[in-house]
Order: structure tokens, then sequence, then C-alpha cells
């Protein structure tokens, strides 16, 4: 009876909160209708902008019935968005790019979603500069990778951004950012030469660089949302007036043996910091078989990837001389299977992918692979390494997420799709285990990971923050309290730096 008691108790005074949330959520929502300028917009369910917005992410699990969906259009009026969420100290809110975060209630909210897809600029400016640099590129956090290399790269300019069509600028950009030109320019955060920041503390709009606010500019590469909004990103840009060769391998089953050997063999020989691979182990449809991106940035045909190239293809490969722009909106079939789906990603820390890692990758997946593809018909598994050369961060800049090429670290990603609600726990459970399999094998090669500082945007949600900012951490804490003093921003999903 006491027990029953307490359960109404604690009940009613949980519904009490997320009643008095939302309602803050809705007087946010209505003073912004009456307050903002004609450039921005709010919208409630049912219209096709709410639709949209709210259906954006990838992944099932960041998707959310908002209250409304803002679309601020000037920075004047993502200010007054700050204010309101700040005076209604309740609200819960979301801060949205592409939505490609896939974890729960990282880009969405049941309160304001504040959908930045209006921040849409794009504008190159010519500005020589170290390592081929040639330009300052303005972006906006409302374009995705794929429509910014469309606008940059045939004007002969390209900027370290996303490897796939449909992944968002901002949440790429704030989380580090690994691309294919990562071997000649270390991550994305180390490119962006100055944010536009919405101050969460006084909604005042901050040109953020390393002159202006030293503290803050570190703190935003890496720092994901918890310093404020991004209205702007400027970011360096490198020649790219050549064409690439580039295209994707998909294996017949049969050849894990040969890929695994091929893999091995290019993360630890290869030296050439124009080409790259992403390597998937991949299982779906009862099938256990291999997807290889191939990438070189530049126009003569490379041979290093011959064997992967003269392996059984189950489909013929697109592997040819084109734009780079060409080349990564090509990627959206690759990416489209993630429509909704219940998708998962982890990743870990290694130094290096030698044959017994490797290995590790191709056993995780023949383990695992057939026994979730029984629990869920449409399971699709991936266990993908990432190699990139010894030397791809030491054009790094200090950050917030610790990279230096005195420690060089790659970040394998495992992802995990899947369709039955019953089967969250056996996949979430399943994704955890085969990372620390993966971090076993890292070990057992002698690899130095055990600190195992890792890449935010392929974690997945428990990761405590430890694992991406490591000694960073309490400078990260200090900076977060003076910008944003009455922790707005913790209102806001994702991982919190408190
Ligand atoms: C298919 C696919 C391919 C991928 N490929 C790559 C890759 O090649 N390289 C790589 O490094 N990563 C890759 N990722 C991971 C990617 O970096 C993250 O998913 C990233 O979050 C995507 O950015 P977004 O704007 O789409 O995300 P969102 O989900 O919109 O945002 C992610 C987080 O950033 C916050 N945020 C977004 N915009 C702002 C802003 N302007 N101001 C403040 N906070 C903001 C959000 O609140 C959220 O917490 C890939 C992911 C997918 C699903």
């Amino acid at each position: 009876m006491a027990r029953s008691l307490f359960l109404a108790v604690a009940l009613s005074y949980l519904l009490s909160v997320s009643a008095s949330s939302l309602s803050d959520a809705a007087a946010v929502c209505q003073e912004l209708q009456s307050s903002l300028s004609s450039a921005s917009a709010v919208f409630y369910p049912n219209s096709t902008e709410y639709v949209y917005d709210t259906t954006l992410p990838a992944s099932f699990f960041n998707r959310a019935n908002a209250t409304c969906v803002v679309e601020p259009g000037s920075n004047e009026d993502a200010a007054l968005v700050m204010t309101s969420i700040r005076n209604h100290n309740q609200a819960p809110f979301g801060v949205m790019g592409w939505g490609h975060n896939l974890n729960k209630l990282f880009s969405s909210t049941t309160g304001v979603l504040v959908a930045l897809n209006r921040f849409n600029q794009l504008n190159i400016t010519d500005a020589p500069g170290p390592n081929n640099q040639v330009a300052l590129v303005n972006v906006g956090p409302g374009l995705s990778w794929d429509q910014v290399y469309a606008k940059t790269v045939p004007q002969g300019v390209n900027v370290v951004g996303g490897r796939f069509a449909t992944v968002g600028v901002s949440g790429l950009s704030l989380g580090g950012g690994y691309s294919w030109i990562s071997n000649e320019h270390a991550l994305a955060c180390d490119n962006v030469a100055s944010y536009t920041l919405i101050s969460p503390n006084d909604s005042s709009i901050l040109e953020v660089n390393n002159s202006t606010y030293p503290d803050l500019f570190f703190a935003l590469k890496g720092g994901l949302n918890n310093f404020g909004i991004v209205t702007n990103f400027q970011l360096q840009g490198y020649n790219q007036t050549n064409k690439v060769w580039a295209g994707t391998v998909y294996t017949q089953p049969g050849n894990s043996d040969a890929v695994a050997a091929a893999f091995a063999n290019f993360s630890v020989n290869n030296t050439d910091p124009k080409a790259q691979l992403i390597g998937t182990f991949a299982y779906g449809n009862n099938s256990a078989f291999e997807i290889i991106v191939l990438f070189y940035n530049g126009e003569e045909e490379p041979t290093m990837f011959n064997d992967f190239l003269s392996l059984p293809q189950s489909q013929p490969t697109d592997w040819s001389l084109r734009t780079f722009d060409n080349f990564t909106s090509a990627s959206l079939a690759t990416v489209g299977f993630l429509n909704g789906g219940r998708t998962r990603y982890s990743t870990l820390a290694v130094e290096g992918f030698p044959t017994s890692v490797v290995q590790s990758f191709q056993s995780q997946r023949d383990a695992l692979g057939p026994k979730l593809n029984a629990l869920d018909p449409k399971f699709f598994g991936s266990w993908t390494i990432e190699p990139f050369i010894q030397s791809y961060w030491d054009t790094a800049v200090p950050s917030a997420a610790p990279h230096s090429s005195a420690h060089v670290t790659f970040p394998p990603n495992i992802e995990f799709t899947w369709y039955t609600a019953q089967n969250d726990d056996i996949m979430f459970d399943t994704i955890s285990n085969t990372t620390q399999a993966l971090v076993n094998s890292a070990l057992a090669a002698g690899q130095n990971v055990s600190d195992q500082i890792i890449y935010p945007n392929y974690a997945m949600p428990q990761v405590p923050v430890e694992h991406f900012y490591g000694d960073n951490l309490p400078r990260l804490r200090q900076i977060r309290s003076d910008i944003d003093p009455y922790n707005v921003m913790s209102r806001a999903g994702g991982y919190k730096i408190n």
C-alpha cells in the first residue's frame, strides 16, 4: 500500500514536471510567433514544414513530436529564440542541423525544435593561406555537405567536411569531423576559422575566433551544442581543381578473408595522403559481404586499390575519375537505408588496423550478424574500419576534442539498424559488447588505447563525456559555466559538459 502510494505520488510529480515543461515550451512558441521577423517562422503539427523538420532526423530514435518548430532566419531572430528559451526556464528544446546524430533526443525534442535550415548561406572569398588554402567559405548550419560541395567544387574550392550525402555541416563540425581530405588537412573542426555564436548567457551575437574569444574557439572544436547555437561557420577552403578517382566496391559473399588481408595491408602500408578508404564488414539479408569506399584525390589512376577492385563484385563498381561533388552526392544511395530505422552507432579508438585487429572486426561480424538477422529479418549491421595515415593530425589545432600528432588514433564505426522495438535492448547490449570486444583486440595487439578517447559523433548515448574530452574536461566545464551560467544549453539534448 505504502509502495503504491509512493509510486502514485512520484508519477504525479513527474507528470506535473513534464506538463509544466511543455507549457513553458508552448509559451516560447507563442511568444516567438509574435516576436520574430518575417525572415523566420514558427510551425505547428500538421503543417508541411513541421512534418519535414520533425522527420528529417535519420534515425527513429532521434525523432519526436515537438511542441512547435522554430526556424530562425537571421542572427537577430536566433537571439530572440535564445532569449525566449532562457526566460522560460523549464522549456526543453532541440537544436538541429541535418538530424544525423542517431541518438534519442540529441537533436529532436518534445519541446521547441530549433531547426536551422534557413541558415543556408554559402559564400566564397579568395584568401590564400598555408597548406594549399585558397579561400574562406562562409557556410550556414542549415546546409548538408553535399549541398556545400555542389557549390564550392565547381569553383575549384573544397572544404574539410563529411563524406556522405545529407550529413549536416553543423553537427559534424561541432563534433570533430572526419573527411575525405583529413589525411591532408586533419578534421573539419581544425579548419573552422570563425564561428558566429548566439550566446546562451545574454543572447549576444558573437564572432568567435582565435583572437576574439580563444576559449570559446577552443571549446566549439568538438564541444557540440554545449556553448550556444552556431549560425555560421567560416571554413578554410582548399584548392580542388582536380578530379578524383573514387567509387564503391560491393564484394560477393565468400571473399572476406581476402578483403581482411587487403584492409590490413592498406592500413599498415599506405603513406599517400591522397588515398583513403572506408572498409566495412557488413551483414544483411542473411548474408556476409564487404563494402569498400575508395578515394584518391588525384587524376592519375592509383594502383594501391587494385586488391579491392579485382575482387568478385555483387554489383558493378562506380569507381571512376569524377568530380569530388559528383562522388559525394552519389553516396546518397548508401545512406538512404537509414530513413527512420532504429539505428545505433558505436565507436572506439584504435592506433591502427593490423591483421589481428582487422580480423576481430571480421569475426565479430561473422559471429553476430547471423544471430541478429535471425531476430530481425531487416537487420543491417556494419563493422567498419577507417584508416588514415599516421600524420593526419599534423595540422590539428588545439581543440576541445583531444587529437594531436602526439597520440594518433582512428575512429572505427559500428552500426546496427533494425525495425522492431522488442529487439531494442538486445541490439543495444550487443553493440556495446561488440565494441568492447574490439577494444580488447586493440589492447591485445599492444595498442596504447586503454583511455579510449573517442569520437562523440559516432558514440553510443550512454558514453560519459570524459571519453570525449579527457584532460580538457575541467577547462571545458569552466568555459561552459562562463558562457552559460543559467544552464540553458543543458535543456537541449546531447552529451552535456556540466
Ligand atoms: C550516414 C552518416 C554518415 C556520416 N558520415 C560521417 C563522416 O563522414 N564523418 C564524420 O565525421 N561523421 C560522419 N557522420 C556522423 C556525423 O558527424 C553526425 O551524425 C553529426 O551529428 C551530423 O551532423 P548533423 O548536423 O546532421 O546532426 P544533428 O543531429 O542535426 O546535430 C548533432 C548535434 O549537434 C547539435 N547541433 C547541430 N547544429 C548545431 C548548431 N548550429 N549549433 C549548436 N548545436 C548544433 C545538435 O543539437 C545535436 O546535439 C555520419 C553520420 C551518418 C548518419
